[in-house]
C-alpha cells in the first residue's frame, strides 16, 4: 500500500522565485499534511520531513492475508474540514452511516443508536423507556455547546487574545454557564439522561478524546452534536484514503516530501531556522511542527521549563488493540458495535488511578468490511478491537496484553454466545509502547493531554510559540487537540496565523 510513497523521497527543491517564503513541516500526520496543503496553496515553497517510511501518523493501515486493517482511527467525522482544503476532484468518497453503533450490555441488553436524531431519540426512548423529547432536547443543547464553543474555541487560536476577545466572540463567554463546564459530563447525562444505559452510552464520548467521563466536563457533550446531529462516516477506501487525498493534493501544489528522515533538532538563525538532520540543516523561514509536543521540548528545541509544564500535565488514555482476521461472518455485530463494562467507574479509575487495564474493560469492535467489500475475503470479517489503556509508565505489557486478551474473548464469547478464538485467522496488536515508537506520541497517549479538567484546554500549547517567531504547531497534542477534526482544525489556525502575520 505505501509503496506508492517510496517515490517521495524527494530531494529539497528550491523554488526559482528567491522571494518564495520556504516552510519546513517536521511530522506528516494529518495536522502537518494538512497545514502543508493550506500554505502551498498560499505559495509558499513547503518541504515535510516525516519519520517514518509512509506519510499518516496514527492513521495507519495493515494487509495481511486477504483482510485490509485501518490500524488508527474508524471514525470520520466532520468531512468537509477535509473538503475544503482539496481540488474537487480529490473529494473522497464516502459512506455515511446508518447506524452509529451497536451497543451491548452485560445483562443482555442490545441498543442501537441510528444515525438520524429523530430515529435516535425514538429508538434509544423505545429501548430505555425514556421519553424521545428528552433525547432531542439533548441533543439541541449539544449543538447550542457546539454553536457557543467551535468559532471561539475551535477553530481559532486560543491564545491570541486579540481575536479572542473580539466583540462577536464575548457574547460567547457571556452565555458561559450555559455550557455547564462546571459540571462533569457524568453528572450532566445523569441529571438530564437519567436512565443508567442511556447515560453510559452518552459518558463515553469523554473516550473520543481520551477523558474520563467522571472528570471531563459537561462541554464534550458537544461530540454528541459532531457524531448524533452532523453525521459519521467511512471513506470507501479506508481511513487511509484520509492520507492519500491530502498527500495526493500536497504533491500537486509541489510539496516536496522527505519520508524516513528524522528531524534531529531545530536553531533560530536570522532570518528563520535551521532545521537539522544528521550533519546536513537546511534553512527554513518558518517552521511547522506536526510532532507531538513532548517530543519537541525534550529533542528539537530543548526547553525544559516547558517541557516541566508538559509533563505535570495529565495524559489522555492510550489503547490496546487487537487486529483480528476473522474466519466467519457475525450478523450480531454492525460496523461499530461496544461492549460496555459492567462497572464503568472502576474502569476509569483503573485507567487514570491505577494506570492499569480494567479486569471487565468495555471493548470497541470495528469492522469495515461490512461496508467495504474488499476489506476482508469473502464470508468473513476484519475485526478491529479496542479496549481503553492507560498512558505508558513502564507496565509489564506483555503480562497486560495477554490478560487483556483473554478477557476481551471471555466477553465476546459470551454476547455472541460463541467462540471466537478459533476463528482468528490473522492477528496483530498494537499497545502504548507501540503507538510511542510508532508515532511520537509521549507516553503512547492517543489525544495528547487529557481533557479532565475545566481548565484543560487552556493548558494545551498554542499554535505558535510564545517566544519565537515563525514558529507553530499542529496536531493532537496542541491546541485544539486530538482526533482528525481537531487536527485539521488546528492546520486551519496556523495558516490563519501566518496569514495574519505576513501582513503586520
Ligand atoms: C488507535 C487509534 C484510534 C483512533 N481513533 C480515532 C477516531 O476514530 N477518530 C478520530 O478522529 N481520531 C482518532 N484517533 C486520533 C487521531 O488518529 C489522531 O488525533 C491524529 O491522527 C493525530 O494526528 P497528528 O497530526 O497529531 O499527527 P500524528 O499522527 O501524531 O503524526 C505525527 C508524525 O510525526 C512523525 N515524527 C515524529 N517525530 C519526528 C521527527 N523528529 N522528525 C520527523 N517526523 C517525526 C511521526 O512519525 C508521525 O508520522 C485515533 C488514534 C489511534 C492511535
Amino acid at each position: 500500500m505505501f509503496n506508492k510513497f517510496r517515490n517521495l523521497e524527494l530531494t529539497m527543491v528550491t523554488k526559482g522565485n528567491a522571494s518564495v517564503q520556504r516552510i519546513g513541516v517536521i511530522g506528516a500526520g494529518i495536522g502537518g499534511l494538512a497545514a502543508a496543503v493550506r500554505l502551498a496553496r498560499r505559495g509558499y515553497s513547503v518541504s515535510v520531513f516525516e519519520r517514518s517510511g509512509k506519510p499518516g501518523g496514527k492513521i495507519g493501515e495493515w494487509h495481511s492475508k486477504g483482510y485490509r486493517f485501518d490500524t488508527g482511527p474508524s471514525l470520520f467525522t466532520l468531512p468537509a474540514l477535509l473538503n475544503e482544503i482539496l481540488d474537487p476532484d480529490l473529494h473522497l468518497s464516502l459512506i455515511k452511516l446508518k447506524l452509529l453503533s451497536r451497543n451491548f450490555f452485560s445483562d443482555g441488553a442490545v441498543i442501537d443508536i441510528p444515525a438520524d436524531p429523530e430515529m435516535f431519540s425514538k429508538t434509544v426512548a423505545h429501548a430505555t423507556g425514556t421519553q424521545a423529547s428528552m433525547l432531542q432536547k439533548y441533543l439541541n443543547h449539544a449543538r447550542e455547546v457546539y454553536q457557543l464553543t467551535a468559532p471561539a474555541f475551535i477553530f481559532r487560536s486560543l491564545h491570541d487574545w486579540s481575536s479572542l476577545f473580539r466583540i462577536q466572540n464575548l457574547r460567547y463567554l457571556w452565555q458561559w454557564p450555559r455550557l455547564h463546564a462546571f459540571s462533569t459530563l457524568h453528572s450532566f447525562n445523569t441529571r438530564r439522561l437519567r436512565h443508567p444505559k442511556l447515560v453510559q452510552m452518552m459518558d463515553r464520548f469523554a473516550t473520543y478524546n481520551g477523558s474520563d467521563p467522571y472528570r471531563t466536563p459537561a462541554t464534550m457533550a458537544v461530540i454528541a452534536h459532531l457524531e448524533n446531529n452532523l453525521g459519521a462516516w467511512l471513506p470507501k477506501q479506508g481511513m487511509h484514503s484520509v492520507v492519500d487525498a491530502l498527500v495526493q493534493q500536497a504533491l500537486r501544489l509541489g510539496v516536496n516530501f522527505h519520508l524516513s528522515t528524522s528531524v534531529e533538532r531545530i536553531e533560530p538563525d536570522n532570518d528563520g531556522y535551521s532545521l537539522w538532520i544528521g550533519e546536513n540543516h537546511h534553512h527554513f523561514n518558518k517552521i511547522i511542527s506536526n510532532i507531538d509536543i513532548h517530543q519537541f521540548y525534550s529533542h528539537v528545541l530543548p526547553d525544559a521549563s516547558r517541557l516541566k509544564r508538559i509533563t505535570t500535565t495529565e495524559r489522555s488514555t492510550s489503547a490496546l488493540i487487537f487486529y483480528w482476521g476473522m474466519g466467519a461472518a457475525f450478523p450480531q455485530l454492525d460496523i461499530h458495535n461496544v461492549l460496555f463494562s459492567s462497572n464503568y467507574p472502576e474502569e476509569f479509575d483503573n485507567l487514570f488511578n491505577k494506570k492499569q487495564i480494567s479486569p471487565d474493560p468495555t471493548v470497541y469492535i470495528y469492522i469495515s468490511s461490512k461496508t467495504i467489500d474488499n476489506d476482508a475475503p469473502e464470508g468473513c470479517e476484519n475485526w478491529f478491537v479496542m479496549v481503553n489503556a492507560p498512558e505508558n509508565t513502564g507496565q509489564d505489557w506483555e503480562t497486560i496484553r495477554s490478560q487483556t486478551r483473554q478477557a476481551i474473548i471471555h466477553k465476546i464469547n459470551k454476547t455472541l454466545r460463541t467462540d471466537v478464538e478459533p476463528l482468528i485467522k490473522t492477528e496483530r496488536h498494537l499497545d502504548p509502547v507501540a503507538i510511542e515508537t510508532l508515532t511520537g506520541s509521549w507516553r503512547g497517549s492517543l489525544y495528547g493531554a487529557s481533557s479532565n479538567s475545566r481548565f484543560s484546554a487552556f493548558a494545551r500549547h498554542d499554535n505558535r510559540h510564545p517566544v519565537y517567531r515563525n514558529l507553530y504547531f499542529t496536531g493532537g497534542s496542541v491546541h485544539p487537540g486530538g482526533g482528525i477534526p481537531l487536527c485539521l482544525a488546528s492546520a486551519k489556525i496556523v495558516d490563519q496565523l501566518i496569514e495574519k502575520e505576513s501582513k503586520r
